[in-house]
């Protein structure tokens, strides 16, 4: 039981997302022991035949087609182990697995892209895997070494690279994530936790066709992070807590949901799942800052370079949401925006609250707002030159 020391009892322990890996106590880590994960390609995996798969590589939507394999490893306190690419297939878990009861899951989400020579990229993968350690020290989960997070990708695409597709901004999706597969009731970390990599085809999110903007809600009583919590960590659970305000959107006619801050329900934080951006008439880029509730996305800290290539000033700072409001009114704020990993950079159209709408601009995609996509899928898709070492090479 080299695992736990402490039960953390009812209230969610609260350790500050940045919190050294061996401070907690009873938080299983790596610690400093080398990890060497080769996630070497198992023989056999049966394949998907290649009629059928070329049926599913002409149009693959997002997220409902899966390749041949998936990256696996498993923790417990003697370390990490039983790594290897293996058939993409149904897991056997206890119903008595931590995970299915104290959701103790952290995961990730990046894409990979064939360039016009045929050879398939990451998009800044390090930052994927550093923040999949960050994420993992918050919700008490073991840390992947950020190595092994990279090689764990490289192996999957390199076995299904047939299933990377061509073409416009289509890609391969990549979902790393981390669960409690221990089989035990009481309230601590788990001593089992298993790693899986699988991937999903994906075309361009807008169908190919024109990009559409998105209406927003604002959130009216729902909160999805609060200080303390687990906001800036990539979990399941912050999602489940925003799958009632979003469905309240719909209700009301929305795409999205935008939530507030927690205590004082007036500063702009971010989407369900994107990160928001105002382009201001001065052309100054102003996305809310980093407040520990708010989870920093790799679309977002490339947004504020690209922008500040392209010569705007970028501001991170709060954003009150009267000043949304009130900014699209008197023509302050010009274009509103969204951005993340799967839907890249998506124009809003209208904040909706209860009795008002609010439109930046004349509610379609903002010039900015199009430069700054254009230039980002285009160092993705290899297009642009890729002047921060941003792509890593997978095959
Ligand atoms: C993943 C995610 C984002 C976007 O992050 P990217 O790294 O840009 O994909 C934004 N907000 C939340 C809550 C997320 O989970």
């Amino acid at each position: 039981m080299a695992s736990s020391t402490e039960t953390p009892g009812a209230p969610a322990p609260t350790a500050a997302p940045d919190a050294p890996a061996t401070s907690a106590a009873g938080v299983p880590t790596a610690g400093h022991q080398p990890v060497e994960l080769a996630f070497e390609i198992g023989a056999g995996v049966p394949r998907l035949p290649e009629a059928d798969r070329a049926e599913v590589l002409a149009a693959p939507g997002f997220g409902r087609h899966f390749t041949d394999h998936m990256a696996r490893a498993v923790w417990t306190p003697a370390g990490w182990g039983q790594d290897g690419v293996v058939a993409h297939a149904p897991i056997t878990l206890s119903p008595a697995a931590a995970v299915l009861h104290y959701a103790q899951e952290v995961f990730e989400g990046l894409k990979a892209y064939r360039h016009d020579d045929g050879s398939v990229w990451a998009f800044r993968p390090e930052a994927n895997a550093a923040r999949f350690a960050a994420s993992a020290r918050r919700l008490a989960l073991p840390v992947l070494p950020e190595d092994a997070f990279v090689r764990s990708v490289e192996q999957l695409v390199r076995a299904d690279v047939d299933w990377v597709p061509t073409g416009g901004e289509n890609s391969l999706y990549l979902r790393p994530f981390m669960f409690a597969s221990e089989s035990f009731l009481g309230v601590r970390p788990a001593a089992e936790v298993t790693y899986l990599v699988i991937a999903s085809p994906a075309g361009s999110y807008f169908g190919g066709g024109e990009i559409t903007p998105v209406s927003i809600w604002l959130s009216q009583e729902y909160s999805r992070a609060a200080p303390g919590g687990t906001g800036a960590a990539k979990c399941g659970g912050n999602y489940a807590a925003s799958l009632r305000a979003q469905a309240e959107a719909s209700e009301n006619g929305c795409d999205q949901v935008a939530f507030l801050d927690a205590v004082e329900h007036r500063w702009v934080e971010e989407l369900g799942g994107m990160n928001l951006f105002f382009v201001m008439d001065d052309g100054t880029l102003v996305t809310p800052e980093l407040s520990g509730t708010i989870l920093e996305g790799v679309t977002r800290s490339s947004v504020l370079q690209i922008a500040a290539d392209l010569g705007h000033r970028v501001e991170e700072r709060r954003v009150d949401v009267a000043e949304w409001r009130e900014g699209c009114e008197s023509g302050r704020v010009r274009e509103v925006f969204a951005c993340g990993t799967a839907a890249v950079v998506t124009p809003v159209g209208a904040l909706v609250e209860p009795g008002r709408r609010s439109v930046a601009g004349d509610g379609g995609t903002g010039e900015v707002t199009a430069a700054v996509r254009q230039r980002l899928t285009d160092v993705q898709t290899g297009r642009a030159e890729d002047t921060h070492g941003w792509l890593h090479r997978l095959v």
